[in-house]
């Protein structure tokens, strides 16, 4: 926990709230209920009302699944922005063989979530076949803008969520394109290092698809 300085974005309001800014999956399983359901940094301005989300740098911890994120909160990555967060995690704690991610948002984080909940793929495989699943897309409307795209469950089925300008929608995530991620990109998909943190996106997705 941590207390944080807010200035609400509409009244300018000053506040200070206690944030969660380490989450252990095996200590506090109710938290990570709460972040998927936007409840963990909901805040609601006490002067004017104002909702939003926020975005606040913190760990997420999964020991069993040996999964480690980090949200840098729309911040760049530096060397001291990750020392300071992994204050945060018991020094007993052994990473070198874990997978450890860097995500932009809390958004990003939640679909990484999404993504060891669904258990059937690798964050890796799912940018690629979100990759792959774009370029469908663009086949039957090549015209539209896709602002973002986020691998979901939605009503237990997995999903892609896209955002276009205009309009949001889920398209059915599809086995096959899985089955042929796996099968054509195994090698540089099961690649990503462990214990050494990396950014698994999709621009990630598109150097590896081009061959860089
Ligand atoms: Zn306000």
């Amino acid at each position: 926990m941590s207390t944080i300085n807010l200035s609400c974005p509409v009244c300018q309001h000053k506040s200070q709230k206690d944030m969660i800014t380490y989450i252990d999956t095996s200590k506090n399983p109710e938290l990570v209920g709460k972040l998927l359901m936007n409840e963990l940094y909901f805040f609601e301005c006490s002067n004017c009302g104002a909702k939003r989300q926020l975005e606040v740098q913190m760990v997420f911890h999964d020991p069993e699944e040996k999964v480690l994120l980090i949200n840098l909160a729309n911040q760049d990555y530096t060397e001291k922005l990750k020392d300071n967060l992994m204050k945060y995690i018991p020094s007993n704690f052994d990473l070198s063989d874990y997978d450890l991610r860097l995500v932009r948002n809390i958004p990003e984080l939640v679909e990484k979530i999404q993504i060891l909940q669904f258990g059937k793929a690798s964050d890796s495989i799912i940018e690629i076949v979100k990759l792959l699943t774009d370029g469908l897309f663009m086949k039957q409307k090549p015209d539209a803008q896709i602002l973002n795209r986020f691998f979901t469950i939605a009503k237990g089925a997995p999903k892609i969520y896209y955002i276009l300008e205009d309009e949001q929608f889920f398209v059915d995530y599809n086995d096959s394109l899985q089955e042929f991620a796996e099968e054509k990109y195994k090698k540089a998909a099961k690649e990503t290092p462990k214990g050494e943190f990396i950014t698994v996106n999709q621009k990630w997705a598109v150097n590896l698809l081009e061959g860089k």
